[in-house]
């Protein structure tokens, strides 16, 4: 019997809506040709849909993709609607209720790809993002708003079976790579909870002996990054330094098109959900040259997790042999092909049999 994946799709707004059916079409290439299908559902959970609703999706949005295998998504956002309507309406009550507490970012520069970086040698590391807690959380408030001694308060939440999950998850990515992790800090500066995961980090450390480890200031981090990226093998942040981090990393592989990004629930206990970096990108919606890169690279993540690997990589090669050739690019890569153009050069660049 062959395998059938349900996926749940939700391309959102602007480019999403435009870089989700390359996915799709990329994902059934490598799927007939390793012998699966994927099946999906599509769902038109957007700005869009919350200028004609109210809502970014139904009430009961969750419970309709909790029993999916995965989720793919375009982005989501629009000129107009706040920010906080999107993320707080749409993706954080994704990641919260699926438990996608790892928020994973590989990072390569592929070849091809004139990166802004001098230094020569292979770039490839991964930043796993904590994705449910730290410092994004709704505890705080204004006061004496409009008054000279106005104030506002944010408290960052870290618990230590938060910590210890992403850690381990970490550890664990580390040992199945070049066995090296870099942790995150600012205990330096922030006393109570950087200290906290310097430590649950260290504790974790212990029950990873294959992995050697670091800790470093996330501003120091920050600069030798940009440096000696190909010294790094895993990184890990808590939410907001994993955030920062997984930009400035997508900046390093060239263009913010082609990076990728994965939610995920390592139980799996929900699905995990799949979705390039970049925005909506409002500047060069409805022109049909977004680049695909980022969408087909988050397809290729979802084929790993869905434990497809062949097709993964397959998908992989297409996506690796389009760049080197390098005859075909979007605008973002300095061409001037369009989306359907780069999408059809990385079909046609897919092994035969993987
Ligand atoms: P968000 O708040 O949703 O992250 P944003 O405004 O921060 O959105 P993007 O929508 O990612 O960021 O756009 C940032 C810039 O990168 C824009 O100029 C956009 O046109 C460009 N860009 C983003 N994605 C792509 C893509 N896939 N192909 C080409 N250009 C892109
Ligand atoms: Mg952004």
């Amino acid at each position: 019997m062959t395998a059938a994946y349900r996926i749940a799709v939700i391309a959102g707004d602007g480019i999403g809506t435009e870089v989700i059916p390359p996915a799709q079409q990329a994902l059934d290439l490598v799927a007939a040709r390793c012998g699966f299908t994927l099946h999906y559902d599509r769902f038109d959970w957007s700005c869009r849909r919350y200028r004609e609703t109210g809502a970014m999706m139904p009430t009961d949005g969750l419970d309709r993709i909790a029993g999916h295998d995965a989720i793919l998504l375009g982005a989501v956002g629009w000129p107009g609607v706040p920010d906080h309507v999107s993320l707080w309406g749409l993706l954080i009550p994704i990641r919260r209720r699926f438990r996608q507490y790892v928020n994973l970012r590989p990072i390569r520069v592929l070849d091809g790809l004139p990166g802004p970086l001098r230094e020569p040698g292979e770039v490839d590391f991964v930043v796993v993002r904590e994705n449910v807690e730290g410092e994004y959380s709704e505890i705080g408030g204004r006061l004496n708003r409009g008054f000279p001694d106005e104030m506002a308060v944010q408290e960052a939440v870290f618990t230590r079976p938060g910590v210890t999950r992403i850690a381990d998850y970490a550890f664990d990515l580390a040992a199945t790579r070049r066995g090296h992790l870099t942790s995150a800090t600012k205990s330096n500066g922030i006393v109570h909870t950087m200290p906290f995961w310097d430590e649950v980090v260290a504790e974790r450390a212990a029950r990873h002996p294959e992995v050697t480890w670091c800790s470093e200031h996330i501003d120091a981090l920050a600069a030798k990054l940009v440096l000696h990226p190909s010294s790094y093998d895993v990184l890990v942040g808590s939410n907001l330094f994993g955030d920062i981090l997984s930009d400035l990393a997508a900046a390093i592989a060239g263009s913010i098109g082609i990076a990728p990004a994965a939610n995920i629930n390592p139980e799996r206990e929900f699905p995990s959900m799949f979705e390039p970096v970049h925005g909506s990108a409002p500047d060069i919606a409805g022109r049909g040259v977004a680049n695909p890169l980022g969408a087909l690279w988050s397809a290729a993540m979802m084929l790993d997790h869905l434990g497809e690997p062949a097709a993964a990589r397959a998908l992989m090669t297409g996506i690796e042999r389009a760049l080197a050739d390098g005859a075909v690019r979007t605008p973002d890569l300095g061409g001037t092909a369009t989306t359907r153009e780069l999408t059809e050069a990385v079909l046609a660049a897919v092994p035969a049999h993987p």
